[in-house]
């Protein structure tokens, strides 16, 4: 079962321009902003102008064109954003949180595209 979609949650206020944000990329389909609280030197959100709670709902419900559109632009802030792997370091760290589990904290599919430092490992230990 899936959550359904609350349209009062943050990122749809972004998205109608009731709340501000600090853009970076707009394409058709997909909006990237500065996290309010970065975690890394560069955190950058990306999300899907549609409708959808998880990556999951986007995999399953999303056109073709929205999902080239959403991956496509992930990967060129990546780059853009200077944080590709070299073989003296650099690179990046994609997160998308889903539900309770994950703690994620806004009901909208996004993710974090994380970098400009080492990361450390994944997650904490079991
Ligand atoms: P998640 O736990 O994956 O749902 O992460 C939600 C992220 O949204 C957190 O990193 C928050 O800091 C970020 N966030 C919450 N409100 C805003 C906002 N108004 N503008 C930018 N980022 C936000």
């Amino acid at each position: 079962m899936t959550i359904a979609y609350d349209d009062q949650n943050i990122f749809a206020k972004i998205l109608r321009g009731e709340i501000p944000s600090e853009p970076i990329a707009e394409t058709e389909h997909s909006l990237a902003f500065r996290d309010i609280r970065p975690q890394a030197p560069v955190h950058v959100l990306v999300i899907p102008k549609g409708a959808y709670v998880t990556y999951a709902d986007f995999a399953r419900d999303a056109s073709e064109a929205e999902i080239v559109d959403f991956t496509r632009l992930v990967g060129q802030l990546a780059e853009e954003l200077d944080l590709v792997p070299s073989p003296g370091g650099g690179g990046h760290r994609l997160i998308s949180n889903a539900g309770a589990d994950a703690h994620q904290e806004v009901p909208h599919m996004h993710i974090h595209l994380l970098g400009g430092r080492a990361l450390g490992g994944l997650l904490p230990a079991m």
